[in-house]
């Protein structure tokens, strides 16, 4: 048993791996086999905002289909270039939300810090595309005020970290901002939202686990899958653990054009994630950010996709269907 451990054990760190994600869109269509005419219009895109691929997640697609629902979700396209109206660079309006920099206080009980700027992976659809992160995550000098400011309100029981993608941070981190959270009296839960665990399972290693399973807070993982072919052997171990490590598993997915638009695929991924250890949670309607529109599902397929699958599924695997409205006190559930 210890000698086949020791054989399993990762050769290459998960700093490594995200180092040498994929960024260059060349080397993205040669290592898939795609046709060199896709090049022009990526890098136009890419000029926009940079391609990013970690190589564990490139390894789940399939070769020579442009039209691979993982590929679908990060490569660059022309389309990212149009401008449409009704489509914002702050749709959330979170520009307007933040009491300090990196703190985002929008629903009741719950503060949302944003702990870091930077991702594993760059989603085409994100909503944060055009976010200014470089002035707007609480590295460095700005986590002292956004810890005074969630010590400051009793309300504030459950903080969230987001980004960018939390799981990022080195452990070393993670651990220091969460001692600090553990000492103010009214947080009693942390929730990461991160697609690490999903595009770069090697984030789950042994550290990592260590540092969950002494974290005197209740915690919540969100991971973010939008499709089933990304739950791999790799995925479904680190859910696994993250599970033994006594972290509650939810899923938040977005509503795709041409990724998870069919009430097929999404069953399958509640199905898939059911079976891996997480829930469904939220499904979300694309947030209208410029470069995306061409993921946009309407609503009423939305609606129609949700009821095909309550047909279908028992009703914890359905997700709730949320669109968010800036000023709304919560998100908004469409039913
Ligand atoms: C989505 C979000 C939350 C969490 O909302 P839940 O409905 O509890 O998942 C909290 N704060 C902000 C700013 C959010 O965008
Ligand atoms: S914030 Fe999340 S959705 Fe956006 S690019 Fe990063 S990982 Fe993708």
């Amino acid at each position: 048993m210890s000698n086949s451990a020791a054989a399993e054990r990762p050769t290459v760190t998960w700093q490594q791996l995200l180092a040498d994600a994929v960024s260059d869109p060349a080397d993205l269509l040669q290592r898939l086999g795609l046709p060199a005419a896709l090049l022009p219009a990526a890098r136009r895109a890419a000029a926009l905002f940079p391609l990013r691929v970690p190589l564990p997640y490139l390894a789940r697609m399939w070769p020579n289909d442009p039209d691979d629902p993982l590929l679908r979700q990060v490569l660059p396209l022309d389309a990212e270039c149009n401008r449409h109206t009704g489509y914002s660079t702050d749709p959330l309006a979170e520009s307007a939300v933040q009491p300090v920099p990196g703190l985002l206080k929008k629903y009741h009980g719950r503060a949302l810090l944003i702990a870091t700027g930077a991702c594993a992976v760059h989603c085409r659809y994100c909503f944060r595309r055009h976010f200014p992160y470089a002035d707007a995550h609480t590295g460095g000098s700005r986590l002292g005020p956004a810890l005074a400011a969630i010590a400051a309100d009793p309300s504030i029981g459950e903080v969230i970290l987001s980004g960018g993608d939390p799981l990022t941070l080195s452990d070393r981190r993670l651990a220091e901002l969460a001692r600090h959270l553990a000492d103010i009296d009214h947080v009693h839960t942390l929730r990461i939202h991160s697609r690490l665990p999903v595009v770069l399972p090697q984030r789950v290693d042994g550290e990592l686990l260590a540092w969950l399973r002494r974290l005197p807070l209740r915690t919540v993982l969100v991971l973010h899958s939008n499709h089933p072919a990304e739950l791999d052997d790799a995925v479904r171990a680190a859910l696994a653990a993250l599970a033994a490590a006594g972290v509650t598993l939810l899923n938040q997915a977005v509503l795709l054009r041409g990724v998870n638009d069919d009430a097929d695929t999404l069953a399958a991924l509640s199905t898939a994630l059911h079976a891996a250890g997480a829930l469904p949670y939220y499904l979300h309607l694309l947030d209208r950010v410029q470069g995306a529109a061409h993921f946009d599902v309407p609503q009423s397929r939305g609606e129609a996709l949700i009821a095909g699958l309550r047909g279908r599924l028992p009703g914890y695997l359905v997700p709730r269907l949320v669109r968010e409205t800036p000023g709304a006190d919560s998100k908004t559930v469409i039913t």
